[in-house]
């Protein structure tokens, strides 16, 4: 890519130096575009559940008011947009938390054991609802780390969430952990949790791109089942605060493996 260069001159008088300050103007303008691009985004996310919103209410204030029958079609319609509005709204706000504190390394040991097990336990209501049977396959001993226990729980939650969704009934999603992972990009050891689903899988073409604000491989479906297109952006900025990496192993037609790699607390293993 090419890349442009603000290059100001300045005299220094009393020293007699010259000196040159570069920036990198082109990455600038990325980061602007990008705003841009994210709030447009946003403002069009929100403006669909609300013109339905809006249309609704002109519609059962006049000609469906005296129709009990389509009157409660439509709230039924009007709650769930206003459902869809809440979630982005509550996913936008993990997201800019979560982009805040990203710097800022966790310093309390928790347990991914417990909180895949605490995960696990939200979700089986869920996965019963969309018949999926949920295995998971780890035993009971610690798994120690640095981190954030509720943004982890998020990270799970969101995984797991996604493979029920995707999966489809009749389905299964397995949940299976390696402790004491060597991997080349961490100094340490490491643990890795693998959310595994037999879904309709991902085309590679999307896979560089879904951990992207609002990427969604297949928008139409992502919409029906209620998708804001941010939970993977979250889980990417919990990951990269907490020193772990996310790796997505999808083909069409045979699922998907969701891996997160976190480095194990060195001290208290
Ligand atoms: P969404 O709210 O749309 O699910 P996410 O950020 O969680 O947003 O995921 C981004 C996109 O990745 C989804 O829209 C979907 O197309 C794809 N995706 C995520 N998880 C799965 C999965 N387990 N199987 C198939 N596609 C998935």
């Amino acid at each position: 890519r090419s890349t442009t260069y603000d290059v100001s001159l300045r005299h220094m008088e009393n020293h007699g130096f010259l000196i040159l300050s570069f920036q990198d103007v082109t990455q600038l303008a990325q980061a602007g575009q990008m705003r841009r691009d994210f709030v447009a985004n946003v403002s069009h996310e929100l403006r669909t559940p609300l013109t339905a919103l809006m249309g609704f209410i002109e519609t059962l204030s006049g000609p469906a008011r005296d129709d009990p029958k389509a009157r409660d079609r439509f709230l039924g319609i009007m709650a769930d947009e206003a459902g869809r509005m809440n979630r982005l709204v509550g996913d936008l706000l993990s997201l800019s938390r979560v982009e805040a504190d990203e710097r800022v390394r966790p310093t309390v040991q928790t347990d991914v054991t417990e909180v895949l097990r605490t995960t696990l336990r939200n979700l089986t209501p869920l996965a019963s609802d969309n018949e999926v049977t949920l295995k998971s396959d780890y035993g009971e001993a610690p798994m120690l780390i640095l981190g954030d226990r509720d943004q982890l729980l998020q990270v799970f939650t969101n995984l797991v969430e996604n493979a029920i969704k995707y999966g489809g009934s009749g389905q299964q999603v397995s949940i299976t952990t390696e402790t004491n992972l060597r991997d080349p990009a961490l100094r340490g050891p490491a643990v890795r949790v693998m959310v595994q689903d037999q879904g309709p899988g991902i085309d590679a073409l999307h896979l560089p791109r879904l951990t992207e604000r609002f990427y969604r491989a297949d928008n139409h479906r992502s919409r029906a089942l209620g998708g804001t297109g941010l939970g993977l952006a979250i889980v990417k900025h919990i990951l990269n605060r907490h020193r772990g990496r996310l790796r997505i192993a999808s083909k069409l037609g045979q699922g998907s493996t969701f891996s997160v790699i976190l480095p194990l607390d060195s001290e208290g293993n």
